[in-house]
């Protein structure tokens, strides 16, 4: 409970900086309309794109499993900003009552316990189309299902709670620090040596699991900062 509670606050203090404060009633600070679910499904398309599903090509190259749970990682960005946009629109309440609400799901079990199995490829892009499913209809949505099926997908996906969370701040760390470098401008280098940011900040977690939000910061900027100099 506490650890959504806290992606939940980020969440929000994010989405507040980036589109302002409004942005939980469909519109960003310079009026541009804000729609979640197509985030949603395209976010999915690239976990899908985590595998060889083209049947005429690389059929037999192994799943991406590490960029999976990167994209697994950034969709939940947006199905939380969905749920809260929800919960407001809808007066259901604020990110206290939604972070309740997901902690007393039966499927909130089943994430917050040590996994590190991968389901199959046909599995996992069975249960990713799920979600672009609920994401792509047109009828009322259901935040609950939609975060069941979430919490499936970390599952399959060889992530739990803890890892969820770390992976997560990771990203809003990665995402603060790339405003700070020159993202809106479009200076910012997101190709360190050949690897994404995304991939050298999710091995600087994995190395260092005990690491905090602004130590990884600073390890990052050194990193970038040994990159630029060369
Ligand atoms: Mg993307
Ligand atoms: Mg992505």
């Amino acid at each position: 409970m506490d650890k959504i509670l806290l992606m939940l606050q980020l969440q929000t203090q994010l989405n507040d900086a980036t589109n302002g404060e409004a942005w939980v009633k469909g519109i960003t600070k310079n009026g541009k309309v804000i729609n979640w679910k197509r985030w949603i499904y395209m976010e999915c398309a690239e976990m899908v794109d985590s595998f060889s599903w083209k049947h005429w090509k690389s059929i037999n190259k192994e799943p991406d499993w590490d960029n999976l749970q990167i994209e697994v990682i950034d969709v939940w960005h947006f199905i939380i900003s969905l749920a809260i946009e929800n919960y407001s629109q809808n007066l259901k309440g604020g990110i206290e009552d939604l972070a309740i609400n997901i902690s007393q799901l039966d499927s909130f079990n089943t994430i917050d316990k040590e996994t590190k199995v991968f389901d199959t490829q046909d599995n996992v892009i069975s249960k990713v189309e799920n979600i672009m499913l609920l994401s792509l209809s047109k009828e009322i949505l259901n935040t609950e299902d939609l975060i069941t099926e979430f919490f499936d997908l970390v599952v399959m996906s060889g992530l739990n709670l803890e890892t969820l969370y770390r992976l997560y701040v990771g990203k809003n760390i990665l995402n603060q620090f790339r405003q700070d470098n020159g993202y809106k401008d479009g200076s910012y280098i997101k190709v360190w040596d050949g690897e994404e940011d995304n991939v050298v900040m999710k091995r600087v977690w994995e190395e260092n699991s005990d690491i905090k939000p602004d130590a990884l910061y600073k390890e990052l900027t050194k990193l970038y900062l040994a990159l630029t100099k060369s």
